[in-house]
């Protein structure tokens, strides 16, 4: 069996080509364009580039993103401050700080300083109980970005036992809940799990969350499994590719599967978040972006 690619490039398109019709429909409701604020801290090169390809798909449905750069060596009450602002701003509607931000930081700190309304990257505690309870607020963007692939492709998910290998509160944790959400049976493996490769070989969907290359093996793929790959280090995803595409029935690609569909959805968590918003603020005007 060779693997149905879950193309995530191709998904995406399409979800950016609805975002960007809601764009068009906003700003001739409201005279302005949705504002998505990209906070990004230091100098991490692959963050640089994250926020870059997030500024232009912005610019691509017609939306407008402003990008606040800090210098590494912020305090994590002057970096809270600014997101403050961000979110105090009526002509901002969605606020996104890329992460991980260097250590010296206390991320959580910075996170809650996004007001809930705007968390278009869904990574405020309130996000997370919104999803927890199943109550639309917005999803956290990667594992959002993981459903609306499967469901893309009609992957079934009730009663299906997935196994997520990754807990962060950003991605696994999140992922696990939303499977949940779907009725499928949720295993979460994590550093302290004791026989991954037991756990794997009885999943029906597994997702990667880990950011180690190769850690699952393609001989752990049950055949005719579903295999989403979110890890991506080294320019490598988390599953041995070669082999799991001989044995899944869906497999992601890296790059091209979950990465395009992480931004889709953060736009598309944008465009809701300036629908509700509204015309709030008319200082935006609709040139460039
Ligand atoms: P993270 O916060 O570092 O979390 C990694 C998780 O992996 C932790 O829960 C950790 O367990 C677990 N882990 C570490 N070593 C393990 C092992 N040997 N076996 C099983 N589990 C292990 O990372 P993250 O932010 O969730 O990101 C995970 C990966 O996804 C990274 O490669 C990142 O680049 C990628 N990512 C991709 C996108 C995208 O759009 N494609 C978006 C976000 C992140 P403990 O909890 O026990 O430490």
């Amino acid at each position: 069996m060779t693997a149905t690619i879950l193309d995530g490039r191709a998904v995406s398109a399409t979800i950016l080509d609805r975002v960007q019709k809601d764009v068009a429909e906003f700003v001739a409701q409201h005279d302005r364009l949705p504002v998505l604020a990209t906070v990004l801290v230091g100098d991490d090169p692959a963050s640089h580039t994250y926020v870059r390809m997030k500024a232009n798909r912005c610019g691509r449905v017609g939306m407008q993103s402003r990008r606040v750069e800090l210098d590494a060596g912020i305090t994590t009450a002057t970096l809270v401050d600014r997101i403050r602002d961000l979110s105090a701003d009526p002509a901002v509607d969605g606020i996104l700080l890329q992460h991980p931000v260097p250590e010296h930081i206390d991320e959580r700190a910075a996170f809650e300083a996004i007001a809930p309304s705007k968390d278009v990257d869904g990574v405020t505690r309130t996000s997370f109980a919104t999803m927890a309870f199943d109550e639309g607020g917005f999803h956290s963007a990667t594992p959002g970005g993981i459903m609306a692939l499967l469901d893309a492709y009609d992957i079934p998910l009730a009663g299906k036992h997935a196994v997520v290998i990754g807990r962060s509160p950003i991605l696994g944790k999140p992922a696990g809940m939303l499977l949940l959400a779907r009725d499928a049976t949720v295993t979460y493996c994590h550093s302290r799990t004791r026989e991954l490769a037991d756990h794997v070989r009885r999943a029906d969907v597994v997702v990667a969350a880990v950011g180690r290359p190769a850690l699952i093996r393609g001989e752990w793929i049950k055949p005719g499994a579903v295999v989403v790959d979110a890890g991506y280090a080294d320019d490598s995803g988390d599953v041995e590719y070669e082999s799991a595409v001989e044995r899944a029935s869906y497999i992601t690609p890296v790059p091209g599967g979950v990465g395009p569909m992480t931004i889709a959805t953060l736009l598309a968590q944008t465009i809701r978040a300036a629908r509700h918003h509204g015309s709030a603020s008319a200082t935006n005007t609709c040139e460039g972006s």
